[in-house]
C-alpha cells in the first residue's frame, strides 16, 4: 500500500455517494504530476523482476499512471480505447465493460500489432471497483495470447468485491489503496 495515496485521498478525495469517489484533483480532471510519478515508482518497485514487456490501460484516466510506470519499467505502454461498436475495424482485439459509473456499455479496443503472445502484460488502472474494466482488459491480453503478469489500480473500493473476485479466481491484483468503507463521514482503508 502506498501511504501517501491514503493521505491524498484523505485530503483532497471527495465522497459523492456510498460507491463513487471524486479524486478529480490530482487524477481524473486535474493531474498531480509529481505525485503521479511516486505511484509509477511504487508500480516499478512491485513489478521490477517480472520483465513486464508492455503495460495495458483504458483511456483516460489509466494513461497517466501507466506512463508513469511505463518510464520506470521502460517498455510500451499501449491503451485500450471505449468505442462504439459500429466503429470498430480491421485488425483489432475487443471485449465489451460495463461502466456502473456511466450506466452504460462500451467496447473496447486494441489494435493487434501491439501486443503479442511474447509479451509479458502488466494492467494498470486508475479504479476497481466490480472488476469490469480489468475483466475486459483481461480479456484482450487472453485474445493475444499473451502472459498476463498482473493487475494494479491506484484505488481499489475493496466493498465493491472487483478486486477480491479475481484474486479468488487466481488474477495477481496490487492496488496501491483499498478503500474498505466510504462515506461522506469518512474513508476507512484496508491494512496490510
Ligand atoms: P469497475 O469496472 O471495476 O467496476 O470500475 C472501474 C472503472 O470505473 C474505472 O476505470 C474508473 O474509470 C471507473 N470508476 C469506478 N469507480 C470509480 C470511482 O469511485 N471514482 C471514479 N472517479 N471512477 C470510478
Amino acid at each position: 500500500m502506498l501511504k501517501a495515496l491514503e493521505n491524498k485521498i484523505l485530503k483532497e478525495g471527495i465522497v459523492l455517494n456510498e460507491e463513487v469517489l471524486k479524486v478529480g484533483s490530482f487524477l481524473n480532471q486535474q493531474l498531480d504530476p509529481s505525485f503521479i510519478m511516486e505511484m509509477g515508482d511504487e508500480i516499478a518497485r512491485i513489478y521490477n523482476d517480472e520483465k513486464i514487456t508492455k503495460i495495458l490501460t483504458i483511456e483516460t484516466s489509466g494513461i497517466p499512471i501507466a506512463f508513469a510506470a511505463g518510464t520506470k519499467l521502460n517498455c510500451p505502454i499501449v491503451f485500450a480505447k471505449k468505442t462504439a461498436s459500429s466503429n470498430v475495424s480491421g485488425n483489432v482485439y475487443k471485449s465489451s465493460v460495463y461502466s456502473f459509473t456511466h450506466n452504460k456499455t462500451y467496447e473496447i479496443i486494441v489494435p493487434c500489432e501491439y501486443i503479442n503472445k511474447n509479451d509479458r502484460v502488466l494492467i494498470i488502472d486508475d479504479f476497481l471497483a466490480n472488476g469490469k474494466a480489468l475483466l475486459g482488459l483481461i480479456e484482450i491480453v487472453k485474445q493475444a495470447d499473451a502472459h498476463l503478469v498482473g493487475c494494479t489500480c491506484a484505488i481499489e473500493k475493496g466493498f465493491q468485491k472487483g478486486g477480491d473476485s479475481l484474486r479468488e479466481q487466481g488474477f495477481r491484483i496490487e492496488s496501491l489503496a483499498i478503500i474498505d468503507e466510504m462515506s461522506p463521514a469518512g474513508i476507512t482503508f484496508r491494512c496490510n
